[in-house]
């Protein structure tokens, strides 16, 4: 019997582990992929306060140690379901069951997919919803970024080290990037701004070659000859399994307010699967903290 179980090991669950053990209560995370979240493929953080300047895995990888060596376990499992027993809860995963007192659904969010043909198809044959990880690959070619989001714009700001030429697709003509990493990329040489458009098509046949854009004002159609495409279009939450039991708006988000409170006694939420207006790294830190404290609070 764990006094908090908290599912994902993301910065939201990590912070979440750290103040429960700091409140003299146990804590089990439970993963099902590898901790640090969204964060680990970021290749520069530059907003965290007292911090100048960090990449997402050193940030994530020190986390992790703070957290389980102040005392929370780590497991990677899978959480697959949740069942509310009143003041016990049971955590199922692919591998057995755990009881808890209070669960912190920590749960992030996953890459929205630009949903057109051959995108799934050619994931790892020139689609990539990373930078870090694969814009290595693409050394000296020309490389599309679609998005206009600060993950857009960090990870065209990454591929210009080692790209020939990258291409920044976005559907509107301003960005929702911070201004001064908008400022930095334009002072690239080898990157081309595409606005207004979207990507209609993915040319290729057995991976990617180009992409067909549409300007959204003159509904002109043009290719332009790729070998990667980074999406970069934004995240959406992968709360379904919990749908049983916690309220989840219109976009599967799960409801709750700064205070993290689910409308379920003893189940909290951390971080970006959570209803928020603003998903930042820092927010996610601080949505540990106060789900962990509001959870600590209702155990003996
Ligand atoms: P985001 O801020 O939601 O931006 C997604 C971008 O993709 C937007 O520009 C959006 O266009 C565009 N888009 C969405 N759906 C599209 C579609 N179907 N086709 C074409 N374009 C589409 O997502 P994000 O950049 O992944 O960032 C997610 C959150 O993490 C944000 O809160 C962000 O600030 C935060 N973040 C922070 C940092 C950092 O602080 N260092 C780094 C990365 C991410 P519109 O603008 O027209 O809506």
């Amino acid at each position: 019997m764990f006094d908090v179980i908290i599912v994902g090991a993301g910065p939201a669950g990590l912070s979440a582990g750290i103040y429960t053990v700091r409140s003299g209560k146990s804590a089990l995370i439970l993963e099902g992929k590898s901790y640090g979240g969204q964060i680990i493929n970021t290749p520069d953080i530059e907003n965290y306060p007292g911090i100048k300047n960090i990449s997402g895995f050193e940030f994530a990888t020190g986390l992790y140690e703070q957290a389980t060596s102040l005392g929370a376990e780590v497991k990677y499992e899978q959480a697959v379901s949740i069942e509310d027993k009143g003041d016990i809860k049971i955590v199922n995963t692919e591998q057995g069951s755990y009881e808890c007192k209070a669960v912190i659904l920590a749960t992030g969010a996953k890459n929205r997919p630009l949903g057109i043909e051959k995108e799934k198809e050619f994931v790892g044959y020139g689609i990539s919803y990373c930078a870090t990880c694969d814009g290595a690959f693409y050394r000296n070619k020309d490389v599309a970024v679609v998005g206009g989001g600060n993950t857009a714009i960090e990870d065209a700001l990454f591929l210009t080290n080692y790209c020939n030429k990258v291409y920044v697709i976005h559907r509107r003509d301003t960005f929702r990037a911070d201004p001064k990493d908008v400022e930095k990329l334009k002072s690239k040489d080898n990157v081309e701004f595409v606005m207004n458009s979207t990507v209609e098509k993915i040319l290729g046949e057995s991976s990617v070659e180009g992409i067909e854009i549409k300007d959204k004002n003159t509904k002109e159609t043009k290719n332009i000859n790729v070998s990667g495409i980074f999406v970069a279009v934004g995240q959406e939450p992968d709360n379904q399994m919990f749908s049983d039991l916690v309220e989840l708006d219109e976009s599967g988000y799960i409801i709750a307010k700064e205070d993290c409170m689910t409308n379920v006694k003893g189940i909290y939420t951390a971080g970006d699967c959570r209803t928020k207006s603003v998903r930042q790294l820092t927010t996610a830190a601080a949505d540990g903290a106060v789900a962990a404290l509001a959870a600590c609070a209702i155990i003996d």
